[in-house]
């Protein structure tokens, strides 16, 4: 099994009804790959400006089974920064600022020893660099790309190239609906099937998420939390959680295979939301996350 992400490393500032904090470590890969090592060896490939403060490599590494080999620390430039505020219900954020700083450069490069990768998420970064990704990758089996506002307003030819030769895409439900023009989230969910992805999962934050799969639908909730503390990363850890799944099952996107990818996915972005940034992750044991898989079984079983 070899699972390969790129994404953004990032330092991020989060204001939440429960504090703030600033310049944490954040980024959609650092997010997934964190996830992800709970179900096995994750590969990044992600570049840092020389800001990125050295105990976040440290977290980083402190996760077990996440290749570093691919992330490129470039002195001379800025790590990718992010901003963010949310709403009271913790549902809603806004965007306070984005500093793109590496992303503006040239991608990082994929290092010959991670050639071999077959399963490949794309997290959220530029499509085009996602792409150039996909394409370096030639034993590829399984490939699944997330999005978001910013990339659907900014680069949408990119990204339509991007969608037509990938297997899954991951993205909320305020971003497809930017994508498709549809409102209803079942119908933006079919709508980007037409546009070459094989599934699509969408994600409503507390409300689930829903899976629209060329054998049919499904839709799985949340995990009833009732300690939300920060909810960054929360998308980025269920693709982790979900990828993790389907790269040990060797890529099997049956309907049965994705849902329980989703599962593990909710479950493993509960733990996420309960402290700011990745102390959550960093601490969480492997029986605290099979006893929570087991009660959420337990509790979507009808
Ligand atoms: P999520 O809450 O799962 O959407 O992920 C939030 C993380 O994504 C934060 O840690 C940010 O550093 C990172 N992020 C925010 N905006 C972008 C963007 N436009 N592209 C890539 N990563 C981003």
């Amino acid at each position: 099994m070899s699972l390969i992400c790129t994404g953004t490393i990032g330092i991020d500032t989060v204001h939440t009804p429960h504090g703030s904090r600033e310049r944490v470590l954040g980024g959609s890969c650092t997010y997934f790959a964190a996830a992800a090592s709970f179900y096995g060896p994750v590969r990044i490939v992600a570049a840092a400006g020389g800001d990125l403060p050295p105990e976040f490599l440290g977290t980083l590494r402190g996760f077990r089974g996440v290749d570093t080999t691919g992330l490129e620390v470039r002195k001379a430039s800025k790590t990718f920064a992010w901003g963010g505020r949310y709403h009271d219900n913790m549902n809603s954020r806004d965007t306070l600022f984005t500093e793109l700083g590496v992303l503006e450069e040239a991608p990082p490069p994929i290092p010959a020893a991670y050639a071999d990768s077959e399963f490949v998420f794309l997290a959220n970064t530029h499509p085009g660099v996602q792409l150039g990704m996909l394409e370096a990758l030639p034993r590829r089996r399984l490939t699944v790309a997330d999005t978001m506002d910013l990339w659907i307003n900014i680069a949408r030819a990119d990204l339509d190239r991007l969608l037509s030769r990938v297997d899954g895409l991951v993205l909320n439900y305020d971003e497809a609906e930017l994508l498709t023009g549809r409102a209803n989230t079942v119908a933006a969910a079919r709508h980007i099937l037409t546009l070459g992805p094989k599934f699509v999962v969408v994600k409503k934050g507390e409300h689930g998420c829903l899976l629209a799969h060329r054998e049919g639908l499904a839709a799985l909730p949340a995990y009833p939390s009732e300690n939300v503390v920060d909810p960054t990363g929360a998308g980025d850890t269920f693709a982790g959680g979900m990828m993790g799944s389907l790269a040990a099952a060797m890529g099997d996107v049956s309907l049965p295979s994705l849902r329980r990818a989703l599962a593990h996915g909710t479950v493993v972005a509960s733990f996420n939301i309960e402290s700011f940034s990745l102390e959550r992750l960093a601490r969480l044991t492997r029986p605290e996350l099979d006893a929570r898989y087991a009660e959420y079984v337990g509790m979507v079983r009808v």
